[in-house]
């Protein structure tokens, strides 16, 4: 006898700021200001553009984008009696983010839109994907015999 796990996903859209070659020597073409702050634009795969105004705070300065966020159908509550994680469609949110002082982007794992989650590296993330498709490979194979 298998068994089926249904996971459900929604993939959010976001759009991307035009990508170019943000470098020290040439600026971006983009068809809105640019706040002071981020005279070299946003990397390619940040999807707040125009989003991004002259008020924002100093801590608020991030980059954001490639967003996407999972049904976590095999969440149990007992794994935590914190009420924004252990709800009835508990959701595990993950995307791309950089303070622009930052030299490369992290990927936040959040629960269910809080702040409650991690920050992990982009190398960190890296090994951690290639262990989870190895996983999920074992896990077919066995399915198989
Ligand atoms: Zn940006």
């Amino acid at each position: 006898m298998t068994s089926t796990t249904t996971i459900e996903a929604e993939t959010v859209p976001v759009t991307t700021a035009p990508s170019g070659t943000a470098t020290v020597t040439s600026l971006p073409q983009v068809d809105y200001p640019l706040p002071a702050w981020l005279p070299y634009g946003c990397p390619a795969w940040c999807g707040y553009g125009d989003e991004h105004d002259e008020d924002t705070h100093y801590d608020d300065r991030n980059h954001g984008g490639f967003a996407f966020n999972l049904v976590l159908t095999a969440f149990s509550s007992a794994i935590s009696d914190d009420r924004d994680i252990a709800t009835e469609r508990p959701e595990l949110n993950m995307n791309l983010v950089q303070h622009y002082r930052e030299v490369e982007p992290r990927i936040w794992i959040g629960f269910n839109g809080t702040n409650k989650g991690v920050h992990v590296t982009i190398s960190e993330a890296e090994k951690a994907a290639r262990h989870l498709l190895d996983m999920v490979a074992a896990a077919h194979a066995a399915a198989a015999r």
